[in-house]
């Protein structure tokens, strides 16, 4: 990594970079470590973000539900979005990003300084909100830890509606000619998206098991999402013949696949934007549907936040850190162990 892209550190910084993961030194925390710690603030539940193995755990109170759906029996502290609390000294909320429930921003602050560390967060440059959860809200900081998933300018999301619309084309016509439709999504934040995007009057709509899960989590939380049936309590088979199945990539060679008869398969994701990407991946289609920011996404959120100085994690962090420079902020990037959950191949089964 070229020197001048890494984040240089200053006295007063409220987060630093440590082998754990980011840290708040004045207030003794984490945020998403991906090592063991005493105190862990997460931003949301997805794997990468949400690790097993630290003391205590703190989120936001939507996103409670599927964390200990995640990780088990832990000591869980949930805060309500906006409301203050103090870490030895330091006031720390936790703001809505719209990426999926429960997601959150976290802003810190010590001494008139004002940091916040995004997580992950879904802005779009087509100016969609996420109805799956609460949107994201722009918070003003001095320096802002911002993601960069999709960081570069090939990637606009189209407007929601319209990939919706072709969701639900697509569907149609597998259930004209008697198939099912098997859409590859993320169980966790993407499966919701599509739920409550849907015309779910079309045909019945089937899930997988650890969509099933989760989908539990969201309607708990309040979460409206259309009715949906496991594989096991679908008796007609013809029912599948019309029926959207919403299911992890991972399941795409396997007995759950193998069960649904003749379907046509399509993964939803902000890398099926890529041709290459499409083509690797061998379903019959793709939809670039994204729970994260994309680039005029990006751009709007960190103006929003009035930030001066801006510390881009998460993939695709030169170009953005170089075209933050040129609109003269200070600009960096911090190494991390987050992953990309928009990830194509989640073999969970
Ligand atoms: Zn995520
Ligand atoms: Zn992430």
């Amino acid at each position: 990594m070229a020197g001048d892209r890494v984040a240089p550190r200053q006295p007063q910084d409220l987060v630093v970079l440590r082998p754990e993961g980011l840290y708040c030194p004045q207030g003794d925390f984490h945020i998403d470590p991906w090592r063991p710690v005493p105190r862990a603030v997460i931003t949301h539940a997805h794997a990468d973000h949400a690790r097993r193995g630290h003391q205590a755990y703190l989120c936001s109170a939507p996103g409670a539900g599927v964390l200990r759906e995640r990780l088990g029996g832990i000591n869980l502290q949930a805060l309500d979005y906006g409301k203050r609390i103090d870490m030895n000294g330091v006031a720390v909320s936790l703001h809505p990003a719209g990426h999926v429930l429960g997601s959150a921003q976290v802003r810190i602050e010590h001494r008139g300084q004002v940091w916040v560390a995004s997580g992950d967060y879904f802005v779009s440059g087509a100016g969609d909100a996420n109805a799956s959860c609460t949107p994201f809200e722009p918070v003003r900081c001095h320096t802002f830890i911002t993601e960069s998933t999709f960081g570069l300018p090939v990637y606009r999301w189209r407007p929601q509606a319209e990939l919706m619309a072709e969701i639900d084309r697509w569907w149609q016509g597998n259930a004209e000619v008697g198939r099912a439709s098997l859409l590859l999504a993320y169980s966790f934040g993407k499966a919701q998206r599509v739920l409550t995007g849907v015309d779910a009057g079309i045909g019945p709509i089937v899930v997988h098991d650890t969509v099933h899960t989760i989908n539990r989590a969201y309607r708990a939380a309040g979460v409206a999402l259309p009715v949906t049936l496991r594989l096991d309590e679908v008796k007609d088979i013809n029912l599948l013949r019309r029926a959207l199945v919403i299911a992890p990539p991972g399941v795409r060679s396997g007995p759950f696949a193998g069960a649904l008869g003749d379907f046509g398969d399509a993964f939803a994701s902000g890398w099926m934007q890529l041709r290459g990407a499409r083509r690797r991946q061998g379903a019959d289609r793709g939809f670039a549907l994204s729970d994260h920011a994309d680039w005029p996404g990006l751009q709007s959120a960190i103006a929003a936040t009035g930030a001066q100085r801006v510390i881009v994690t998460h993939g695709e962090e030169a170009v953005m850190v170089r075209w933050l420079q040129q609109q003269g902020l200070q600009a960096g990037s911090f190494s991390t162990e987050f992953g990309v959950d928009d990830a194509l191949d989640q073999a969970q089964g």
